[in-house]
């Protein structure tokens, strides 16, 4: 029997062939593809697992106290939350809809962090009713708002500043949020000022600061800049009287997707904590909020290739998931590994991956060599983040279904949506 590793994706360590065939966990991808149909979203409980126990251990290794708080946006299957609430997790979120999530996956209101740029008054008014830790405010409209809403509501809000730190994380422009001219976050000057102000408002406490830099940073350096930069804040706010109780670095933290070599959570989270304790500041909480470290290499998508099709110039291969299933490729020209779920031998040929989604964005990858025939299952590896939670109805498409993989173990954790639910809501004129 041939055994065909992944030495190239160390980041999947419960995905991999066995003989020539592509495992999940104990399950092959055949077997969920022919029991749940494609496209679907196949999810390892082992590795999300893994990933965070991997961020609980970089934590406990230091004397700093360490909160951590996923960031519910990178994948907000019930399931998912789940889990993470019962190893302890609690969650960054940035909408009211994210928060029932939590609530209804067993997640606790008193380990949320209220994140994002433009809270309404009904999500300020429910996170205040049901308790939330934390608003992450990023303008003073905002705050002059949560301050309203918690006076109508008779209650305290606790609040951190999110500061820009004007630091380049090296990433791709629409994921990195921490430069100048990014809408996130508020200037360190306006943030020292912002912090005296807090002082006059009654219904809102100032008990943190907290910055989140872009997503899929695989170096260390952008963190430590940005931390230098709060740290600095924070000493100049605690100065002029304010009490800092946590220090929020957000998540951001990279995988790999085919050839990146990010730092795992110990070797990301040892030098932070480390200059925290160096700058006396060691006795603050550290909140941080990974997200697609935790899903991001737990998920495959599974896709079959419907038609082989060749032009004078290129070999395409139309496969049933779309842009609407998969938008990374064709919103950040994100590359991710494609492989096949049973190897086949032969000569390979450079196709160009695409779905069935009328317009010429819908790719998934490019240029990879493979060798394919009609009806192939493919999976599209490292979708567990960013994937299913953006997938639109574009073309009235149903979204994928969702599975878990537990062992020998396949459930279905959201069924695929079906065209008449789509429209279910919709009305017909009189
Ligand atoms: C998106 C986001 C995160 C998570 O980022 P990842 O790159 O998925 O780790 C954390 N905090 C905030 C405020 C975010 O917006």
């Amino acid at each position: 029997m041939k055994t065909l590793l992944l030495p190239a994706l160390p980041g999947h360590p419960h995905i991999d062939y066995v003989g020539s065939t592509l495992k999940i966990e104990q399950v092959t991808a055949s077997a969920v593809a022919a029991e749940f149909g494609t496209p679907t979203y196949v999810y390892s409980r082992a590795s999300i697992e893994e990933a965070a126990q991997r961020y609980s251990q970089a934590a406990q290794a230091s004397s700093v106290h360490v909160a951590l708080r996923y960031a519910v946006k990178a994948n907000s299957n019930l399931a998912v939350l789940q889990l993470l609430a019962r190893l302890g997790w609690g969650f960054d979120i940035v909408s009211a809809g994210e928060l029932k999530r939590v609530l209804a996956a067993g997640g606790e209101a008193g380990k949320v962090v209220f994140s994002g740029v433009g809270k309404s008054a009904d999500d300020m008014r429910f996170a205040l009713d049901v308790g939330v830790e934390c608003f992450n405010v990023e303008s003073p409209s905002e705050l002059a708002a949560l301050n309203r809403v918690a006076q109508a509501a008779g209650k305290v809000a606790r609040v951190a500043l999110r500061v820009n730190p004007d630091v380049d994380a090296g990433t791709h422009p629409y994921i990195s949020t921490g430069l100048k001219t990014n809408k996130f976050g508020i200037s360190q000057d306006q943030a020292a000022q912002l912090a005296l102000q807090t002082a006059q408002l009654e219904q809102v406490q100032l008990v943190g600061i907290a910055c989140h830099i872009g997503s899929q940073i695989t170096t260390v350096e952008p963190y430590l800049d940005a931390l230098d930069k709060v740290l600095d804040l924070v000493e100049q706010m605690e100065h002029k009287g304010a009490k800092i109780e946590h220090i929020d670095l957000g998540g951001g933290l990279g995988i790999r997707y085919t050839d990146e070599t990010p730092p795992t959570p110990q070797e990301w989270l040892s030098p932070l904590l480390a200059r925290i304790s160096a700058r006396g500041f060691g006795h603050r909480t550290v909140v941080i909020e990974p997200g697609r470290s935790i899903v991001g290499n737990a998920g495959v998508l599974l896709t079959r290739t419907l038609f082989l099709k060749s032009t004078p110039v290129k070999h395409f291969a139309v496969v049933d998931a779309g842009m609407n299933d998969l938008i990374r490729p064709a919103l950040y020209s994100a590359e991710q590994a494609v492989v096949l779920a049973e190897q086949r031998e032969g000569s390979a040929l450079k196709y160009d991956i695409v779905g069935p989604v009328c317009e010429s964005a819908d790719w998934l990858a490019r240029d990879r060599a493979l060798v394919l025939e009609e009806g192939d299952l493919l999976a599209i590896l490292s979708s567990g983040a960013y994937g299913m939670v953006m997938a639109s109805n574009y073309n009235s498409r149903g979204r994928p279904a969702e599975v878990m993989i537990d062992g020998a173990t396949a459930t279905l954790i959201r069924p695929r949506e079906t065209p008449e639910q789509l429209y279910a809501s919709e009305r017909l004129l009189p």
